[in-house]
C-alpha cells in the first residue's frame, strides 16, 4: 500500500529584513492512511509553516508533496482544487477566521455551498445538522453566533467546517492550545473518535508533548526548521 502522503525534502525560505530565514529546511516524512504524525518542537521551529506548505496555503520554496500519488507542488490552483478539498486544516483559534456575523449553521454550511458539494437548500441544511451532530454541537446552537460559545464549541465549528469537505487528511495546528485543560480533553477525544469513525489521517502540530503522546502513532521533533528526530510514539515514551 502506497502511503497517503510523502513529503520529500520540503523547504520554505522567507526573505526578511534580516536576510533569508530557513523556516523549513529539508523536511521529509511519509504518512500512512489512518495514522497520526505528531510534530512537536519549540515555538518558531517551523511546525506551522510545514503544515501550511503541505496544504499549499503558502508556496514551498522547494521539495515534493506527494498526496495520493500526485506531486501537488506541480499542480496549478485549479488542478489542485479536487485534491485540496481532501486536505483540510484545523487551527488554534477558529474564531479569528470565523465571520462573527454568521450563525453556527451558516458557518458550517458555507464550505458546502461555496464548493457546491451538495445542491438544494434542504439537503444542505440536513448535511449541516448532521455535521453538527458529528462534532457534538447540539441543535439548539444552530442559530447562535460563535462569540456566544466557549472555545471548545467554537473549535467544534472549525472541525465541522473541515469535515464538510470530506477530507482524507487534516492538519491540526495547535487545535487545543487555546482551550481550558478540561475542554482540551473533550476536543482531543472528539478528534480521536472522528479518526476511528471516518478513517482520517492527521498531522498533529503542537508544542505540548503530553498532548502529542496521547495522540500520535509517530512523533517528529523539529528544531530550527529541520526534523531532528522521528520515531514511533511507543518508543519515544516507553512506560516502565
Ligand atoms: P512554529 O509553528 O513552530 O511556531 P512557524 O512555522 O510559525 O513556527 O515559524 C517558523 C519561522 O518562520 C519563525 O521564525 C517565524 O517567525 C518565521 N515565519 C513564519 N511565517 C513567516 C512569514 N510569512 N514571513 C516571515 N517569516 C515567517
Ligand atoms: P502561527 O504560529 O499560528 O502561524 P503566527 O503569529 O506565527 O501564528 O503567524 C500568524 C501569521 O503571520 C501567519 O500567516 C504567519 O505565516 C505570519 N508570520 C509569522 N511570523 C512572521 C514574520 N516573522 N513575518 C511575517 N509574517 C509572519
Amino acid at each position: 500500500n502506497a502511503p497517503l502522503l510523502v513529503i520529500d525534502n520540503l523547504s520554505k525560505y522567507f526573505n526578511t529584513a534580516a536576510g533569508q530565514l530557513h523556516a523549513v529546511d529539508g523536511v521529509s516524512f511519509t504518512l500512512e492512511e489512518g495514522k497520526t504524525l505528531g510534530i512537536v518542537g519549540e515555538s518558531g521551529c517551523g511546525k506551522s509553516t510545514t503544515g501550511r506548505c503541505i496544504l499549499k496555503l503558502i508556496e514551498p520554496t522547494s521539495g515534493k508533496i506527494i498526496f495520493q500519488g500526485n506531486d501537488i507542488t506541480k499542480l496549478s490552483r485549479k488542478e489542485m482544487r479536487p485534491l485540496r478539498q481532501k486536505m483540510q486544516m484545523v487551527f488554534q483559534d477558529p474564531f479569528s477566521s470565523l465571520d462573527p456575523r454568521e450563525t453556527v449553521m451558516q458557518l458550517i454550511s458555507e464550505p458546502i455551498i461555496e464548493h457546491k458539494l451538495i445542491k438544494g437548500r434542504e439537503a444542505i441544511e440536513e448535511r449541516t445538522l448532521e455535521l453538527m451532530r458529528t462534532v457534538g454541537l447540539a441543535e439548539r446552537y444552530a442559530n447562535v453566533y460563535p462569540h456566544e460559545l466557549d472555545g471548545g464549541r467554537r473549535q467544534r465549528i472549525g472541525i465541522a467546517r473541515a469535515l464538510a469537505m470530506n477530507p482524507k487528511i487534516i492538519v491540526c495546528d495547535e487545535p487545543v492550545s487555546a482551550l481550558d485543560v478540561s475542554i482540551q480533553a473533550q476536543i482531543l477525544n472528539l478528534l480521536k473518535q472522528l479518526q476511528k469513525d471516518l478513517g482520517l489521517t492527521y498531522i498533529f502540530i503542537t508544542h505540548d508533548l503530553s498532548v502529542v503522546k496521547y495522540f500520535s502513532d509517530d512523533i517528529a521533533v523539529m528544531y530550527m526548521g529541520t526534523m531532528v528526530e522521528k520515531a514511533p510514539a511507543n518508543l519515544l515514551f516507553k512506560n516502565p
